[in-house]
């Protein structure tokens, strides 16, 4: 039992780390059923939650409120701009919003503050296409 979790969470590590930005359990076990990995949601759910518990995946909220993991490049603290259309992800250092979370925190009195900033938006070719697409 032990043993087939192993090769399950590692197949979902795998199928994290191919996709191209952040992704929704359910559109990451499409893909590992399209493989015919016979891998259910559950186990995709968990797997998942386990690597964002280990600091192995980075995991945020859609703004609809959907969790997205994403097995990414940076360690540490970094901060996400990401395509609502096509997922496209890129990692971004943040230091202006570094300065302002310590001292709006510390202004009223709060220690140990933590804060997390993601920034979704349409990428310059999704952009595109849709002005092109809209111009018809
Ligand atoms: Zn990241
Ligand atoms: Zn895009
Ligand atoms: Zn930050």
């Amino acid at each position: 039992m032990a043993q087939r979790n192993t090769w399950q969470r590692e197949r979902v590590r795998e199928a994290l780390a191919d996709a191209r930005g952040f992704v929704s359990a359910q559109s990451l076990h499409a893909t590992l059923r399209d493989e015919n990995t016979g891998i259910g949601l559950a186990t995709v759910y968990r797997a998942l939650a386990g690597l964002a518990a280990r600091g192995d995946a980075d995991s945020l909220q859609s703004p609809d409120g959907e969790a997205l993991y994403r097995a990414c490049t940076s360690t540490g603290h970094h901060h996400h701009l990401i395509c609502r259309s096509c997922g496209l992800t890129v990692e971004i250092e943040a230091t202006d919003v570094e300065q302002w979370a310590r001292r709006t925190a510390e202004s009223h009195g709060f220690r140990d503050a933590e804060h997390i900033v993601d920034i979704f938006g349409l990428c310059r070719a999704c952009a595109q296409a849709r002005d092109e697409r809209d111009a018809d």
